[in-house]
């Protein structure tokens, strides 16, 4: 395992540009349940029934019981050794950009300054009926949380069915297309149109680096170096033999 760490540090140390893609595993030590794990939050609530816009249209006081817990969670939640290892990738110039799924902003928290929030954030929330926008921390003292035009709120998160913001499309891709090194870290790749960022990476030459704590199936397709474990565990050690690898040179 060290050598790997080390090849892939090695891997960060000589690209131009390296990028991560972060799913919701690397918050699960932050406290945060992820979706797809055993005890993950769709063992609980149904994907179309909770996670979709038209649910969503359809219900939203039912769609509130999900998001209620998961705003609970995430307000509670600091950024780990993952998180704030990251941020300490893209200080040593070693990390360009985080891509990341997740909605927590645990990675800002952890030192990150260049993410991409692909499926956007809980800090806002948006009125579907007029358009009006509020922070979270205005409108959370009752939930689920209105507008002054009496209707539910929604947060600025992507649902099943919504569109990813363009900018985090465009420039994600933009991204992986520029890429050496991509480092993929706790996500199922489950989820369309993240999950084509690695092979996008792939095809224009780069190397990719997957940490989970299970194979996926990009593991058997486009990973060039897979590392087992808790992201946690895995990414201090990685930033280790970075720190390493540059005072060496
Ligand atoms: P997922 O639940 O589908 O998959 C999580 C992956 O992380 C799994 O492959 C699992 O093996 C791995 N994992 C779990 N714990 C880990 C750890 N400690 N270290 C390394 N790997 C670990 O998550 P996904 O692929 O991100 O897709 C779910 C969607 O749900 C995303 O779009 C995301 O926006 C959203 N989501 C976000 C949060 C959050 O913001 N923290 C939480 C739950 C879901």
């Amino acid at each position: 395992m060290e050598a790997q760490i080390e090849k892939a540090a090695s891997l960060l140390c000589r690209s131009r540009v390296s990028l991560a893609l972060t799913g919701a595993g690397i918050s699960v030590e932050s406290g945060i349940p992820d979706f797809r794990s055993p005890g993950g939050l769709w063992e609980r609530y149904d994907i179309i029934e909770y996670a979709s816009i038209t649910a969503f249209q359809k219900n939203p006081e039912k769609v509130w019981t999900l998001l209620s817990e998961m705003y609970d969670t995430i307000t509670h939640a600091k950024p780990n050794p993952a998180h704030l290892g990251l941020g300490r990738l893209e200080q040593m110039e070693r990390l360009h950009t985080v891509i990341t799924q997740n909605i927590d902003n645990l990675h800002q928290e952890g030192g990150s300054t260049h993410v991409i929030e692909y499926h956007g954030n809980f800090k806002t929330l948006s009125c579907l009926s007029c358009g009006s926008k509020y922070p979270i921390e205005d409108v959370v003292d009752r939930l689920p949380p209105k507008c002054r035009c009496n209707q539910i709120l929604k947060p600025d998160v992507i649902f099943f069915g919504e569109a990813i913001p363009p900018e985090a499309l465009r420039d994600s891709y933009e991204l992986a297309a520029a890429c050496q090194a991509l480092l993929v870290i706790g996500t199922s790749a489950e989820v369309t149109p993240a999950n084509t960022i690695p092979g996008v990476a792939k095809q224009a030459g780069a190397t990719i680096i997957e940490i989970n704590l299970q194979p996926t199936h990009l593991t058997e397709s486009v990973t060039d170096l897979f590392l087992p474990g808790k992201a946690g565990e895995i990414v201090p050690q990685l930033v280790a033999a970075v720190e390493a690898d540059t005072s060496r040179r």
